[in-house]
């Protein structure tokens, strides 16, 4: 398996779909509970590995890792946190005749492994490409996901925009109901 240096943008998605797995995020409840979860969680990703007994605690571990890079998004700590995480991998190379520049991963590599150079690569490409200011805390006041935005625009303000985003719409839309005033009540 490849992890293509040039697709940082999906490498970035993968991270901030895993770190949008930890229970702090969910009020306690752990999105990648278990073994299948993972498998799930790989697949969904196009992870051509089926994760082994022991995958999951490192999946935690590395999880949390990617969670604080993102939430002190200072460019030399990125950097550094960034380039272990790819050093679990194998060699780059060029691949595709040789059009693409990827990473190619030694046979047998494990999910946790495959992950951790894909947050890897993701972080180093927006570092390179978009700048550091784009790790952030999710702006949903009830909610402590965070994410990598890899928008054109870069205003990106929700860890899962579905869901932040739309609550944050509907908690507005009471709050401007309950201030509304009676009809008739304004002089001007
Ligand atoms: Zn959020």
């Amino acid at each position: 398996m490849q992890v293509a240096l040039d697709d940082y943008a999906w490498a970035a998605g993968v991270a901030t779909d895993l770190v949008n797995t930890a229970p702090e995020v969910w009020r306690g409840e752990d999105k990648l509970p278990d073994l299948a979860s993972l498998a799930a969680f790989a697949e969904l990703h196009s992870i051509p590995v089926a994760p082994r007994t022991g995958d999951l605690r490192a999946v935690h571990r590395l999880r949390a890792t990617v969670r604080d890079l993102i939430g002190h998004p200072d460019p030399a700590h990125l950097i550094d946190g960034a380039s272990a995480l790819t050093a679990r991998a194998g060699a780059v190379t060029l691949v595709d005749d040789p059009t693409r520049w990827a990473v190619s991963l030694r046979p047998g590599t494990s999910v946790p492994d495959v992950l951790s150079v894909i947050c890897g690569v993701g972080a180093l490409g927006v570092v390179h490409t978009l700048g550091a200011e784009r790790f952030r805390a999710c702006s949903a006041p009830t909610c402590r996901g965070t994410f990598i935005d890899t928008t054109r625009p870069g205003r990106r303000r929700y860890c899962m925009p579905a869901l932040c985003g739309n609550r944050v719409n509907v908690a507005n839309h009471r709050a401007r109901k309950t201030s509304a005033q009676p009809p008739g009540f304004h002089n001007a």
